[in-house]
């Protein structure tokens, strides 16, 4: 590939980096990718795989749809493991419970099947928390898995004519099509800056404008319990206080203020309880949340704990920790989604929510669409 004729160059190599590219190459673009690693070792590695279609809302919730269409297509391409599982969800209490039933108003039976107590215990299996009221079936939410998908698409990309990836290329500047890294300039017609979190490296006054900072998660790994074998995601009373497809609801705050009441420490460390397994069979149990331009490395193990513990009691058996990681992402209290063209051939792109699975393929979409 001429190294001054590309369409486009993509910095960073993280899903949506790497969306960007599929959507371009597909449309018949010349793409060069630049990621500062040897592999994609960011966010995109270390989430749940949950591709959270159902529960956003608003104008993002046509582009996670979009973003399905993306994923599977992507899937059909590349060959990763993408079932079409959706995402069961978790209620426990009535509240918990009024918050699906509006759901399942607002958006109909096709999207949000509402489950009894008996029905999602026996999609569960085991032995599950008795407390289980009820729950609903999300079945438009896809599932990937983390640790592979992003290497997998990236070495597919690799392979097609027309794209290039420099891996262990750090960009240092970036000004009208010309992009200054640690092994020399590139040039490119148009530029993507996808680099999630580190944005504010490259653009600190961009970063300060929209409030970046960093969101850092406590996450675990556990074989999953014998018999288990769901490929979907599971959420419960918890990811009702985080999604907006969810927090839009009239029943929301009451979720929220029940969980403060028996549980005030999940909500002090803004949990999300929810897990995924991974085709290996093993679970990803998470969350907590917690916030800041600079994120400290020192995970608090009591939070882990509870995060399993309380899984552990939804499925009604114990969880014996393997691994335990952290992973951060770009957050703002402004927007989900930053883009914007910094000069006439550089646009940003930055997921400032913990969505940016969910959403990749959809704003990839658009992005290329809008070059
Ligand atoms: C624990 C956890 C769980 C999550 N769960 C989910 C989930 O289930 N569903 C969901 O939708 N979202 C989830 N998210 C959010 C989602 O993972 C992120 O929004 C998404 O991965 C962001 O992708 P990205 O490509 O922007 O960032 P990243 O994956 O972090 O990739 C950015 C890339 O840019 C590269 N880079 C940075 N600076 C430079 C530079 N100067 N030069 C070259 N390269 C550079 C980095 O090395 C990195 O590879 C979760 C996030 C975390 C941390």
């Amino acid at each position: 590939m001429n190294t001054s004729n590309t369409d486009l160059i993509v910095v960073g190599a993280g899903i949506v980096g790497l969306a960007h590219a599929f959507e371009a190459h597909r449309r018949g673009y010349t793409v060069r990718i630049i990621e500062r690693d040897a592999r994609p070792n960011g966010a995109s590695i270390r989430n749940f795989g949950h591709c959270c279609i159902t529960a956003q809302d608003g104008g993002l919730l046509d582009t996670a749809y979009r973003s399905r269409e993306g994923w599977l297509a992507a899937a059909k391409s590349v060959g990763f493991w993408a079932p079409e599982a959706g995402a069961y969800v978790v209620a426990r209490s009535a509240a918990e419970q009024r918050v699906l039933d509006e759901l399942n108003s607002k958006r109909g039976n096709d999207a949000v099947q509402l489950l009894t107590a008996g029905e999602l215990r026996s999609v569960l299996g085991g032995n599950p928390d008795p407390a289980i009221v009820g729950g609903a079936h999300l079945p438009a939410d896809l599932r990937v898995d983390p640790r592979t998908t992003a290497g997998e698409i990236a070495g597919w990309l690799q392979d097609q004519a027309g794209v290039e990836i420099e891996w262990n290329t750090s960009v240092r500047d970036i000004r009208d099509g010309t992009v200054s890294t640690s092994r020399g300039d590139f040039q490119a017609q148009k530029v993507l800056v996808c680099v999630g979190h580190d944005m504010d490296y490259l653009f600190p006054e961009l970063a300060a404008r929209y409030q970046v900072q960093r969101c850092a998660l406590q996450m675990a790994l556990a074989p999953a319990p014998a018999g288990y074998s769901l490929d979907a995601a599971v959420l419960t009373g918890t990811s009702m206080t985080r999604y907006d497809g969810f927090t839009a609801m009239p029943g929301a705050e009451a979720v929220r203020r029940e969980i403060y009441g028996h549980s005030p420490e999940l909500i002090d460390m803004v949990a999300n309880v929810m897990f995924t397994r991974r085709p290996d069979g093993s679970l990803i149990l998470g969350d907590s949340h917690v916030y800041g331009q600079t994120i400290g490395p020192f995970q608090d193990e009591w939070w882990t704990s509870r995060l399993v513990d309380e899984i552990a009691r939804i499925l009604g058996t114990k969880l014996q920790v393997t691994q335990r990681w952290q992973g951060v992402y770009a957050s703002s209290p402004l927007t989900s989604l930053l883009v914007e063209d910094v000069d006439p051939r550089t646009k940003v792109v930055t997921v400032t929510s913990g969505i940016g699975m969910t959403m990749s393929f959809g704003i990839a979409a658009e992005t290329v669409d809008s070059l």
